[in-house]
């Protein structure tokens, strides 16, 4: 049983719902992956960290929790990219992964505990379509298998959107092979230069939809507790997705509780390419650690839109070093639970800001040199992936300030360690003069000398 009642804001019923798990000894989560055909960008990361938070909380509560989060593989984007790039589609969707998670890990998030990629699931697909069409929720018009919209009754119920205006939306350049303008393609036929699989319906592949249900089945079971994913999926990606397994399996729910996070904007913006303000992880991470961007990730509300910018990152970074500086270097026992006013925000809908904001008062009164609040502050921390390095790591990591890109004047680690043992050896020699100028060239490049009784120790910032 969790130790602590959660609760989520739940899309299906547009309320927070009670957390209350199909089997709690074993809970089970589904989040939409990437398509990968480019690096993510910062609107990406943002359900990478998010759900990274939850599934960090489930563990906490839950004795186990398995995260699934796809890769899909297999898309026209992707199949574009690759022509226009004259590479193979397996080598750039290997090395686009390859990057994502290098994103994910600079942004440390844990890996998912199953990363399937839709080419290995085809199979899979296939036979959910073939049961689609023998449960008359599907069928084949022109070497397209499309889903019978009409067919499912409960069509519109996470969106909220009513037949009628489903059907007004969808008529703009509908298929002639469509009996319902709704109807949404399940499988559709491939020429010679794409990508395609041996079905009943002939060579082809699947629509992007079916790929979520067949992969969530796999390894979750035709019911799951908890389908995550960015606003902009749930219609129609989730309500499509719903509808294929609901129709598949006859079951009421695919998931029970559906979770969304919102939009990032950039400086105010939303991100766009003619705006020119994307922002990606591959541009920001060659100037910002990882650490930083996950903070100013979680600084809002996982629901509410995110405006991203520089200053963003520069309170994070200062943030983050108050927390470093209260949390020292020291040892600390770590069979500590975390802070109960911390878990409850947590537990509470994530309210990420209102847990961030309870690490500062802990920190407060770590450096008061209250009892336990190190202990408490590092425990409660690391439930939001934060303050997982030594404090030494951080403040000696050679990183630059967010949004700033030149370096000329940082020092490498040697070169500090040796203007140390210059300085030590101007010392032992009384000269004090030449010690004190080491010190103040350091100071100006932002470098901070301490001595202590086990010798000198330096930090950035
Ligand atoms: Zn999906």
């Amino acid at each position: 049983m969790s130790p602590l009642p959660l609760r989520f804001y739940n899309t299906l019923s547009r309320q927070k719902d009670h957390f209350s798990p199909i089997d709690p000894h074993h809970i089970k989560l589904y989040v939409c992956g990437p398509t990968v055909y480019d690096r993510i960008h910062i609107g990406n990361a943002r359900p990478v960290v998010v759900f990274d938070v939850l599934v960090r909380m489930l563990r906490y509560c839950f004795p186990k929790v398995t995260y699934v989060r796809n890769i899909t593989d297999v898309d026209d984007k992707i199949n574009a990219r690759a022509t226009e790039e004259n590479r193979s589609i397996r080598e750039l969707t290997d090395e686009t992964i390859a990057r994502f998670h290098e994103d994910c890990q600079a942004l440390g998030a844990l890996p998912p505990d199953a990363e399937p990629r839709a080419t290995d699931h085809i199979d899979g697909m296939i036979a959910m379509i073939s049961t689609l069409i023998n449960r008359n929720h599907a069928y084949v018009a022109e070497g397209h298998v499309l889903f019978d919209v009409p067919s499912f009754e409960g069509y519109g119920a996470l969106s909220r959107r009513s037949v009628d205006e489903l059907k007004a939306g969808a008529r703009v350049d509908v298929a002639p092979y469509k009996k319902s303008p709704m109807d949404f393609v399940l499988w559709k036929p491939s020429a010679a230069n794409v990508p395609g699989w041996d079905s009943p319906w002939g060579r082809g592949r699947p629509g992007w939809h079916i790929e979520c249900s067949a992969m969530s089945r796999a390894y979750l079971g035709e019911e799951f507790d908890i389908h995550g994913g960015g606003l902009d999926l749930i219609f129609p990606h989730h309500e499509n997705e719903i509808s294929q397994s609901c129709a598949a399996h006859g079951t009421d729910h695919m998931a029970r509780y559906w979770l969304h996070n919102g939009y990032v904007t950039v400086d105010g913006e939303k991100m766009s390419k003619s705006l020119g303000n994307f922002v990606t992880m591959a541009d920001l991470l060659k100037t910002t650690r990882g650490e930083v961007i996950r903070h100013a990730l979680l600084q809002g509300h996982y629901r509410g839109p995110l405006d991203f910018s520089v200053e963003a990152l520069k309170e994070s970074e200062a943030a983050l070093n108050g927390l470093y500086r209260a949390v020292g270097d020291d040892d600390l026992a770590t069979d500590i639970a975390p802070d109960a006013a911390f878990l409850a925000a947590l537990a509470d809908d994530l309210n990420t800001p209102l847990a961030l904001a309870r690490l500062h008062y802990l920190a407060g009164a770590a450096n008061r040199g209250e009892d336990g609040a190190k202990e408490s502050l590092k425990a409660s921390a690391v439930m939001l992936g934060l303050l997982e390095g030594r404090a030494k790591t951080w403040f000696q990591s050679p990183t630059q300030s967010p949004g700033q890109s030149d370096a000329h004047d940082a020092l490498d680690d040697a070169a500090i360690q040796d203007r140390i043992a210059r300085r030590n050896a101007a010392r032992a020699q009384r000269d004090f003069a030449a010690a004190d100028a080491i010190r103040d060239e350091l100071a100006a490049l932002g470098i901070t000398l301490e001595d202590k009784a086990e010798g000198t120790v330096w930090r950035r910032g």
